[in-house]
């Protein structure tokens, strides 16, 4: 019964060798390795053009782009934002000198609940920074009618939102910035890489200083920069990347219909619902949620899963707020942030990536059943 090899929770999608190896001969040729080259340039109008967005600035990783868009928008004091998130997320906060001010989810779709917000805003807050949790959008538009009203900037880490639509438009273009990550374990991966999606030039070149240690020309630098740019290779590899991401992503999707007929009628299991008003969703997580009712508490759940050799995991569990770093914070007592602690304890991520067998996601369906 046991698979005779691990299934991890994803596993990256890469373009066929043959094909890159006439990129690298262009970086051999040229030796332009990074500093903006030719490949970094089309990656950005290309992803922009896939998107549907304005400017893409392309970053070494997600984290460094996150510490950036504060840098940006020169946010300072506290930040509102969630503790249901990848650690990034409010790590690039404390490495700004920033105050994470958290705010309870909505249990549903694990995006921060807007309605919690308004509550939550001081004289010091200057900025928001929610998380599109494994695609769904948040609550774009209450959240912009708040920071319209409490003149606050709006920052998405859209690390899970690659290509998803909301109301007709990319989910990447609400809010000031939105930030992707196009990490090994991302839909979309450059090995490592990042991107800021910006929505007017003078934006886009504050960015783009601020990547390249603050240069403007030669001999100006405009602010203490940081050096967090994409190099060629990295560029080319997203290029290639992006000819099948279309093709990944229904593979995906196929994979996700499988999971959600098969445990549709689990007892005790819940799935992630599809936020309504979304088009293009990319599938890049298949979480579900081991109900009290179910009769195995979520870690038995997990731990009968790796003894069959398929590793689940527990994005997001711990919450940020139980990390020492974060502990301390008033808004981060488990009394403030009740949907968050139950979601933290029932998720477990299913394997999904386009190369999955289908005949191993039956197998999990049944391991489940
Ligand atoms: C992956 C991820 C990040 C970090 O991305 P890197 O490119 O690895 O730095 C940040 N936030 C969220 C929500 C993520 O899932």
């Amino acid at each position: 019964m046991k698979l005779d090899k691990p299934v991890y929770v994803t596993q990256p999608s890469l373009p066929k060798l043959d094909e890159f190896i006439p990129y690298l001969q262009e970086i051999w040729d040229s030796k332009i390795l990074t500093n903006n080259g030719k490949f970094h340039q089309t990656l950005e109008k290309e992803i922009a053009k896939f998107l549907g967005v304005k400017y893409v600035s392309l970053f070494a990783n997600a984290t460094l782009a996150l510490l950036t868009s504060m840098q940006a928008l020169r946010i300072r004091g506290e930040v509102i934002t969630t503790p249901y998130t990848f650690v990034a997320t409010s790590n690039s906060l404390i490495w700004n000198n920033l105050k994470p001010v958290f705010v309870d989810i909505d249990p549903i779709t694990g995006n921060i609940d807007a309605d919690k917000i308004e509550e939550a805003i001081t004289s010091n807050t200057t900025a928001i920074l929610p998380v599109h949790v494994y695609g769904n959008p948040c609550d774009v538009l209450k959240i912009q009618e708040l920071a319209d009203t409490y003149n606050l900037k709006v920052v998405y880490d859209a690390a899970h939102a690659f290509g998803v639509k909301y109301k007709d438009t990319s989910l990447l273009n609400y809010g000031d910035l939105s930030i992707l990550s196009f990490h090994a374990t991302k839909v979309f991966n450059t090995m490592e890489g990042g991107a800021i999606i910006s929505h007017d030039e003078k934006t886009k070149k504050r960015i783009d200083y601020l990547k390249n240690f603050g240069f403007k020309d030669e001999v100006t630098v405009i602010a203490a920069g940081i050096n967090s740019k994409m190099n060629e290779m990295q560029a080319a590899f997203g290029l290639l990347q992006l000819k099948d991401i279309d093709k990944n992503i229904l593979l995906r999707k196929e994979i996700a219909a499988i999971y959600t007929k098969g445990l549709s009628k689990v007892k005790g299991i819940n799935v992630l619902p599809i936020v309504k008003g979304v088009r293009d969703f990319n599938f890049s997580y298949f979480p579900i949620f081991i109900e009290e009712n179910y009769g195995k508490s979520r870690d038995e759940v997990y731990s009968l899963l790796k003894s069959n050799n398929i590793f689940g995991r527990r994005y997001f569990y711990p919450l940020v707020t139980h990390f020492p770093m974060y502990k301390r914070i008033d808004s981060s007592n488990p009394s403030n942030l009740p949907f968050a602690e139950a979601i933290a304890n029932k998720v477990i991520c299913l394997p999904i990536y386009p190369n999955l067998e289908i005949e191993i996601v039956h197998k999990i369906i049944s391991i489940l059943k």
